[in-house]
């Protein structure tokens, strides 16, 4: 059977989680799970013939003997409590971003992480699994091309039903944040949010695009352009210059049609065909790097310092002023 896992939020990522480690995966099985709605839960285990044991609540799953590690997927105001919870049960948790909703919050979670003595949690900030971002890390790590000056990124969506207020900062470019700090191996010292004209086809209430300026500690400038009403389909560029050249994300393959005096080629339009390849790999090294007692993916200071970073992008974007980032030194339970 392999790692006995329990998962807490069936909702749409917590079924996509339960369903591709119960279809696609190895070396682990569902089964708990927990969700407020029980109904709903249950509709969901028979459908696909699933064996799970019901929970009434998250705690009392993650303290149930015969779960060795938990996936909180629950709507993000929970993930701090779940989180804590499974660090007192000593129990391995994989928790879908946030790790918590305010950078105290992810705080809390590191500092009950470093009491407990061993690092147990890993925040879902898949990126780092996509293929391409791990190619263009390669290239940057060989130092080929020297290092790295400058970034220019995007990230675009069709659009973006439900978002208000800041949330394309802290529901969409905390990815950016984590896998841009990670290809660098740096932190961030300061970020800056300019606003550009708006678009019309988006909620009058919403401000979007952004560019948000990053400057890390060696001094490289980041520049994420955030747009998630962009219409025509969900596009993530990442693009280096380097001393001596530079290197940019690979275009998500697909055929290209030389047809009716046109040369065309597609555009993934849903974001989770984009990182459908980066979820199973990073559950599936989240399995077994765990069957071995090892959190090898992003971890709580991780968490944490995109929880800083985001807050400094949102003070930035009401202050209109370049704003500091103020990253600790990372502890050495976490190098
Ligand atoms: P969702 O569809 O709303 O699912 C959340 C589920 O958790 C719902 O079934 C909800 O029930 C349940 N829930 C809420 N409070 C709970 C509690 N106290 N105990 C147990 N279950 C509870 O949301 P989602 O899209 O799956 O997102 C879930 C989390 O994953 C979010 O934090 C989101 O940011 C993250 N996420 C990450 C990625 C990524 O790219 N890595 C992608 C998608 C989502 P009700 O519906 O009845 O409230």
């Amino acid at each position: 059977m392999g790692l006995r896992l329990g998962v807490i939020g069936i909702g749409a990522i917590g079924k996509e989680h339960t369903l591709r480690i119960e279809k696609k995966l190895s070396r682990a099985k569902v089964v708990a799970v927990n969700d407020v709605n029980r109904e709903h839960t249950e509709a969901f285990l028979a459908q696909h013939n699933l064996s799970a044991k019901f929970y009434e609540s998250g705690i009392e799953l993650i303290r149930a003997q015969d779960v060795d590690a938990i996936l909180v997927t629950s709507w993000g105001p929970t993930h701090e409590e779940f989180v804590l919870a499974s660090i007192a049960a000593g129990k391995y948790v994989f928790c879908e971003k946030p790790l918590a909703v305010t950078a105290s919050g992810c705080r809390a979670i590191v500092e009950a992480e470093m009491m407990h003595g061993k690092q147990l949690v890993q925040v879902g900030f898949m990126r780092r699994f996509d293929k391409s971002y791990r190619q263009l890390k390669s290239v940057l790590d060989s130092e080929q091309l020297g290092y790295p000056l400058i970034l220019n990124c995007a990230h675009r969506a069709p659009a973006a039903p439900g978002f208000a207020g800041d949330m394309a900062i802290s529901d969409s470019l905390v990815h950016e944040f984590d896998v841009l700090k990670w290809l660098l191996n740096d932190d961030y010292v300061s970020a800056q949010v300019i606003l550009p004209r708006k678009t019309r086809l988006c909620d009058d209430s919403l401000q979007d695009p952004h560019v948000v300026l990053l400057r890390t500690k060696q001094g490289v400038l980041i520049n994420i352009e955030s747009f998630v009403n962009a219409q025509y389909g969900y596009d993530i560029q990442c693009h280096v210059v380097c001393e001596s050249g530079t290197a940019a994300l690979p275009e998500p393959s697909d055929v290209m049609l030389r047809h009716d005096g046109k040369f065309t080629r597609n555009i993934i339009v849903d974001w989770q065909l984009r990182f459908i390849e980066a979820f199973d790999v990073e559950l599936q090294e989240w399995i077994d790097a765990t069957s071995v007692g090892r959190v090898d993916g992003p971890s709580a200071w991780d968490g944490f310092i995109v929880a800083v970073t985001a807050d400094a992008c949102v003070a930035a974007k009401h202050s209109g002023n370049i704003e500091p980032i103020n990253i600790p030194e990372r502890p050495v339970f976490y190098r």
